[in-house]
């Protein structure tokens, strides 16, 4: 989608710290971390919310979820790690494309 940062990055016309890619998705590493791990989980494919989940997005987002996990121990993540999913502005989703949040590296509070 023309002016989304993401697509752009998916399309390499804006450089990233790349750590994985497959035909779903790409996984770079988060501009600015909030923990010593956190990698962002981006489709390829362009949508906000998971409110606009048809058949063919539930399953891409399921293999999503499940390289994920997969590759946890190649992220650096064999300890553990979380998953969040910002929808919508008072959530703070400051990017209108999809996107999971990976963090761990270190052990993560909860406030
Ligand atoms: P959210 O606030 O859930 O929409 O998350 C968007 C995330 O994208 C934030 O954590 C930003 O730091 C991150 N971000 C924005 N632009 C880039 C970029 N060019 N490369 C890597 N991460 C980015």
């Amino acid at each position: 989608m023309e002016n989304c940062i993401f697509c752009k990055i998916v399309a390499g016309q804006l450089p990233a710290s790349k750590v994985y890619e497959d035909d779903d998705m790409i996984v770079f590493k988060d501009i600015r971390p909030i923990a010593k791990i956190h990698l962002l989980a981006v489709p390829k494919q362009h949508f906000k919310l998971l409110s606009e989940l048809n058949e063919e997005r539930r399953a891409l987002v399921g293999r999503m979820l499940e390289k994920i996990a997969s590759n946890a121990p190649a992220f650096g993540l064999s300890e553990g790690y979380r998953l969040i999913i910002n929808q919508g502005e008072e959530a703070g989703q400051s990017v209108p494309h999809l996107h999971i949040h990976i963090l761990g590296g270190q052990k993560l509070g909860w406030e």
